[in-house]
């Protein structure tokens, strides 16, 4: 990390970036209020330090530890930027003040199904809509998304979800499961969602940076918090800071029956918002894999301090085409989003670890 005096030139700070480039490294730019701070992308044990440390407007050059430096809170600091990220997309804040809530069905399974679930959050209180057209499943021989039956189809579901998006006034959120599938749905929607499965793959992750529309990035349900980190850096590094956390449970423990699908890791919100400035969410739905536990679960994800929660919704989940045993109805998405509103309004505002 380069650290600009606050009066360096736009000139000076183009002359360190170049003198970054002859290393080898990238320069991740980043002009706070006061100062300019220039995060270096690659293997900063290939810079001299020294050598940087006295070019003309540098006030101090120094390696950084972690293996994520762009996402650090250290980063942002030294640029004098803010110690959380507030991600906005059509009037909806994330990692604001308030809790954001994004719900709909695991899949969309029809316009009318879409339809009518959009209206039935939108009138329990969320602010955005989900519904996952590229199905990440297990076997080969359940239902695969709407988009899987090729891209006539796939266009006609993401233009039910952005329309419903129109008309609930809902950003709107879906999941790309591959490369392939990159530029039809960044055409359509507002946040391009990375599942869990695919939290490794660096491909996708920098194409979907590329598109510069915010991402929802869940963690592996092996990865440990440290890599899932390491990992959003890679979108980081290409110059999109749009990057949603999410939490969403990782492998239970132990033999025998686990009885949840996986294991709310509660204590990564605050670890997480304590490392970064990027907000983080929680999933209570995948988390638990049953619905009579995901009131409990995001009271306990907004107690932590999550900055909102992405919650399966259906209007009749007994008959969902995917997930039928963790969604819940738009009734019962409204007594959990009042429950968390009155924890986080009694909590008060978290200093998130800043
Ligand atoms: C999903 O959000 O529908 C999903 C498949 O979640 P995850 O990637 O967390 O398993
Ligand atoms: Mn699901």
């Amino acid at each position: 990390m380069i650290i600009m005096k606050s009066d360096a030139t736009d000139a000076q700070v183009a002359a360190v970036v170049r003198e970054v480039e002859k290393y080898g490294l990238r320069a991740d730019v980043s002009r706070g209020d006061f100062r300019t701070v220039i995060g270096l992308v690659g293997d900063e044990r290939r810079i001299p330090f020294d050598h940087f440390a006295i070019l003309p407007g540098v006030k101090e050059a120094r390696m950084v530890e972690t293996p994520y430096k762009l996402i650090s809170r250290e980063y942002a600091k030294a640029a004098g930027e803010p110690q959380r990220r507030v991600i906005k997309v059509r009037g909806c804040e994330i990692g604001g003040d308030e809790p954001v809530f994004i719900a709909g069905p695991c899949a969309v399974e029809s316009k009318k199904q879409l339809f009518t679930i959009a209206e039935g959050v939108k009138q329990a209180g969320a602010h955005m809509l989900r519904g996952g057209i590229f199905k990440p499943r297990s076997s080969v021989h359940s239902f695969q998304g709407l988009g899987a039956g090729g891209e006539d189809d796939a266009r006609e579901a993401l233009d039910w979800l952005r329309e419903a998006g129109s008309r609930y006034e809902m950003p709107v959120v879906t999941e790309v499961r591959g490369e392939a599938q990159m530029d039809i749905i960044a055409e359509y929607v507002d946040i391009i969602q990375i599942g869990a499965r695919n939290m490794y793959d660096q491909d996708l992750l920098i194409s979907a940076a590329r598109k510069k529309k915010p991402i929802l990035y869940k963690r592996h349900f092996g990865a440990g918090i440290e890599e899932f980190l390491s990992f959003a850096e890679y979108m980081v590094a290409e110059e999109n800071k749009d990057i949603i956390l999410c939490e969403r449970g990782v492998l239970p423990l132990g033999k025998g029956k686990s009885y949840t699908r996986y294991t709310l890791d509660v204590a990564a919100v605050p670890v997480i918002q304590k490392e970064t400035y990027l907000p983080v969410i929680i999933d209570p739905s995948h988390a638990a894999g049953r619905r009579d536990l995901i009131f409990n679960l995001s009271c306990a994800g907004i107690a932590a301090g999550a900055s909102g929660l992405i919650v399966e919704v259906h209007h009749n989940p007994v008959e969902a085409l995917v997930d039928s045993q963790q969604q819940i109805t738009p009734d019962e998405l409204k007594d959990l989003i009042t429950a968390c509103r009155s924890i986080h309004k009694a909590l008060g505002p978290r200093k998130n670890g800043g």
